[in-house]
């Protein structure tokens, strides 16, 4: 009778500890929606301000105005830059969290696309006397993938490696056919310059940044690779970080279906 009596209290507590958990994560689910809704709700709020304030600067700068007063609109101007970047940047995080733009899957001819995604990029590091190489697997012609979220990745990876490597540096980007058998192409972005071993773990957290890594001093929000996570995920990837001996690794590795070149 005692074992049986037991038995019964322990169920009890069992069920009183299940209902408690239940209501807590129900409250956590409450919780999270409520600062979901409150981000995007400050963040298109926000967007519309910093649109006349742009248009005003942009109409300032039509006047004759002083090397002074041009300075601190070029100081405006930035700063604006970097609230929008940081808006736009929030709520395309919130859209990919919700699920709202699914993953739409297209053919890709590699040697159409490539250059086109390498433009911005040819500029932007010939400007900073940076070096870019693609070293792209020659027998690879194409493969299938979200082409918009895709380039997105490439771009904040490389984005990233010209903001955080110093002037005469490298740059590399890889693409190779990792395994035929589960169709699965690797994209990696290298550059020389080192992210510390204990900051490694949290960079791909929200708004985490490593102080005092900009040698261009530009700044960031923090939200490039926790965007870039959540978009490899939807793509069912992976994406993982190296940081030794000076060079930083990106890699994703994304099922893509290659296509490769008849020989
Ligand atoms: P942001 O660039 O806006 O600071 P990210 O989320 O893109 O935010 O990156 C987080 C941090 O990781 C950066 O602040 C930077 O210190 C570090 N980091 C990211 N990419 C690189 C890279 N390619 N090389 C060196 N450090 C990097």
């Amino acid at each position: 009778q005692q074992v049986q009596d037991l038995n019964t209290d322990l169920e009890q507590q069992v069920q009183d500890r299940t209902a408690q958990l239940e209501q807590k994560m129900l409250e956590l689910e409450r919780l999270n929606t409520l600062k979901d809704d409150f981000l995007s709700t400050v963040s298109h709020e926000l967007r519309t301000p910093m649109s006349n304030i742009k248009m005003c600067i942009h109409m300032l700068n039509q006047f004759p105005l002083e090397d002074r007063q041009k300075r601190y609109l070029g100081i405006l101007e930035q700063e604006c830059q970097r609230e929008t970047e940081l808006i736009n940047d929030l709520l395309d995080l919130q859209r990919l969290e919700a699920g709202a733009n699914p993953a739409a899957m297209e053919p890709i001819d590699i040697t159409q696309w490539l250059p086109k995604v390498l433009e911005p990029f040819k500029s932007r590091t010939r400007e900073r006397q940076q070096i870019l190489r693609v070293d792209c697997a020659p027998e690879l012609s194409g493969f299938q993938s979200d082409r918009v979220g895709l380039e997105r990745i490439l771009a904040e990876l490389l984005n990233n490696a010209c903001k955080y490597t110093p002037q005469d540096h490298e740059i590399c980007l890889k693409i190779d056919c990792l395994d035929m058998e589960t169709a699965t192409i690797r994209f990696q972005v290298t550059n020389e310059a080192e992210i510390p071993p204990a900051e490694l773990p949290r960079v791909f957290d929200k708004f985490y940044r490593v102080p005092n890594a900009d040698p261009w001093k530009q700044g960031g929000t923090g939200l490039g690779l926790a965007l870039v996570k959540r978009l490899v995920e939807q793509l069912e990837g992976t994406i993982a970080v190296d940081s030794q001996s000076g060079l930083t690794t990106f890699t994703v590795e994304l099922p893509c279906q290659p296509v490769m070149k008849a020989s």
